[in-house]
C-alpha cells in the first residue's frame, strides 16, 4: 500500500513516499512564500534532484510534489491515484487525542481548536490538510499528533504550579512533544533487550535541533521534559530550555523588550547558540571546543548536565531503568555527548564502554554500554516517518 506521509513547517514541507515499509521516495521543499523555494527530491536509489520554483503556499508546494512525484524523468509513480493514503505530522493534539486518528471534519474542528496553544504549529500542518483534501479528495488523510504519546502523564507531571484556572480555562498543562520518536525508538530498545514493552522502563534522549527527555514505565509515557510549548525542558540549539521564569520578565524590564522580541530571544537566540555565541550546531561546536574556545566547551557541558541531570530524575520517577536511549542528530552521532552525559552515573548501574561508545557506526542500533553495567545504554536512529506511515496504513485500512 502507497501511503504519501507530510510535515508541513511554516515555510517547508518535508515528505516520504511508501510502499508499506518500503520507502520509494523522499524530499524537503525550503522557502515556501517566496518565487525561490527549493525542491530537494530524492528517488530511492537514484540521485538527488534539485530545482526552484515560486511556491507562494502550502497548496501549491503539495501541487509540486505530487506533479514531482509522476514525473516521467523525476517521479516513481505511474499516476497520482496510486497514492492510497495520506498521513500528516501535527504537531499538538492537546487533550483531545491519545493517539493517531482518521481525518473527518470533526478531528480536523479539534484540530483547529488547538491553535490556540499552538499558534506556530498547527496553521501550517493543516494548511497541508486542506491542500490534500482538495487535490486528492477521495484520499484517506490520517493525523499522527506529537503530544498523543504523552497523553498517558498523570496529572503530577503535567500540571503547573500556577492557579488551576489556568488549566480549566486555557488549557496550560504541560503536554510534551516528540512522541513519535520517543514511542518508537523505545519499542526498538524493547526488542533490543528481549523484554515485553509493558514490561521495560526505558529513558528515552531525542536530541536533535529540539531536544526532549521521556521517562517511559511499563510503555507509558510519564514524564518528559518539553512542557505547554516545545520551549521547555534541554536546553537547545537556540531554545533555553528551563530558566528561572522571572528571567524574561527581568529582561522584558531592562532592555525594553515586548512579548515577540522575548519570545525571539528565549526561542532563536538562545540554546547553546547563545550561550557560546558561535553556533547551534553541535560539530561546529565539538570542533571550537577541541579548538580551545572556551564558550563553545562550556555550551557542551551545561548541555550535557542538563542531560544528566534528567536522566537521574527520570531514573528517580520510575525507581530505576533498564535502558537509556540516545536518539535524534546528536544523541545518534555525538559520542561526546553521550559520554559526557553519562559519566560518573555509576551509583546508579549506569556505565559506559568507551570504546564502544566512539567507534559505534553510523545509522546502526547499538548498546555501547559496559558489560558491568546494570542499565543498557542505547543508540537508536529514529524513525518518524516511518512509524507515520505504519499509523496511516493501519488507519485508512480498518476504516
Ligand atoms: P531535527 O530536530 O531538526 O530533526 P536532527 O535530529 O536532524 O534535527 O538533529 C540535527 C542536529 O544534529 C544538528 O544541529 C547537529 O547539531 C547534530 N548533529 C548531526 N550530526 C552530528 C555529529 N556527527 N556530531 C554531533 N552533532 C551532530
Amino acid at each position: 500500500m502507497k501511503v504519501l506521509v507530510l510535515n508541513c513547517g511554516s515555510s517547508s514541507i518535508k515528505y516520504k513516499l511508501y510502499d508499506d515499509d518500503q520507502q520509494l521516495a523522499e524530499g524537503l521543499l525550503e522557502k515556501i512564500g517566496t518565487s525561490q523555494a527549493q525542491l530537494n527530491h530524492t528517488v530511492t536509489g537514484r540521485k538527488k534532484v534539485v530545482s526552484v520554483h515560486e511556491v507562494l503556499e502550502h497548496h501549491s508546494g503539495i501541487e509540486l510534489i505530487l506533479s514531482t512525484l509522476v514525473d516521467g524523468e523525476k517521479g516513481i509513480l505511474g499516476a497520482i491515484d496510486e497514492i492510497q493514503a495520506v498521513g500528516h505530522r501535527v504537531v499538538h493534539g492537546g487533550e483531545a487525542f491519545s493517539q493517531s486518528t482518521l481525518i473527518t471534519p470533526e478531528v480536523l474542528a479539534k484540530i483547529e481548536e488547538c491553535i490556540d496553544i499552538a499558534p506556530l504549529h498547527n496553521p501550517p500542518n493543516l494548511s497541508g490538510i486542506y491542500a490534500v483534501s482538495e487535490l486528492l479528495p477521495k484520499v484517506p488523510q490520517v493525523a499522527v499528533f506529537d503530544t498523543a504519546f504523552h497523553q498517558t502523564m498523570p496529572e503530577k507531571a503535567y500540571i503547573y504550579a500556577i492557579p488551576y484556572v489556568f488549566y480549566t480555562r486555557n488549557h496550560i498543562r504541560k503536554y510534551g512533544f516528540h512522541g513519535v520518536s520517543h514511542g518508537y525508538v523505545s519499542e526498538e530498545a524493547a526488542t533490543m533487550l528481549g523484554k515485553p514493552y509493558n514490561e521495560t522502563r526505558i529513558i528515552t534522549c531525542h536530541l536533535g535541533n529540539g531536544s526532549s527527555i521521556t521517562a517511559i514505565d511499563h510503555g507509558k509515557s510519564v514524564d518528559t521534559s518539553m512542557g505547554f510549548t516545545p520551549l521547555e525542558g534541554m536546553p537547545m540549539g537556540t531554545r533555553c530550555g528551563d530558566i528561572d521564569p522571572a528571567v524574561p520578565l527581568y529582561i522584558m524590564g531592562k532592555e525594553e523588550l515586548n512579548q515577540q522580541q522575548i519570545n525571539a530571544l528565549l526561542n532563536k537566540h538562545s540554546g547553546v547558540l547563545g550561550i557560546s555565541g558561535i553556533s547551534n550546531d553541535f560539530r561546529t561546536l565539538e570542533e571550537e571546543s577541541a579548538k580551545g574556545e572556551k564558550r563553545a566547551t562550556l555550551a557542551l557541558e551545561v548541555f550535557c548536565y542538563k542531560l544528566k541531570k534528567y536522566i537521574g530524575s527520570y531514573m528517580a520517577a520510575m525507581n530505576g531503568a533498564d535502558a537509556i536511549v540516545f536518539t535524534g542528530g546528536i544523541g545518534e552521532n555525538s559520542y561526546t555527548v553521550r559520554e559526557l552525559a553519562t559519566s560518573d552515573l555509576d551509583f546508579l548501574g549506569i556505565v559506559l564502554d568507551k570504546e564502544k561508545n566512539r567507534n559505534k557506526k553510523r545509522g546502526e542500533a547499538e548498546d555501547v554500554s559496559a558489560d558491568c553495567s546494570r542499565v543498557r545504554i542505547l543508540v537508536i536512529p529514529t524513525n518518524e516517518e516511518l512509524v507515520i506511515a505504519r499509523d496511516t496504513r493501519r488507519i485508512a485500512v480498518s476504516n
